[in-house]
């Protein structure tokens, strides 16, 4: 797992794992953990111009 203290959008970088995206540090090669993942998924979705929905 990431153990940075401060991970940049530009630096997460999204691999395939079988059926599964996980999204990746670019600097130090690991996996994000969950509560990141879930926070740069929210940026990338904000960086594409969507608006996330809530439900
Ligand atoms: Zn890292």
């Amino acid at each position: 797992m990431c153990k940075c203290q401060k991970v940049n959008l530009y630096e997460v970088e999204y691999k395939m794992d079988g059926m599964t995206v996980v999204p990746t540090h670019k600097n130090c090669g690991f996996a994000l953990d969950g509560k990141q993942a879930d926070k740069f998924q929210k940026e990338l979705v904000k960086s594409w111009g969507f608006e996330e929905e809530e439900d």
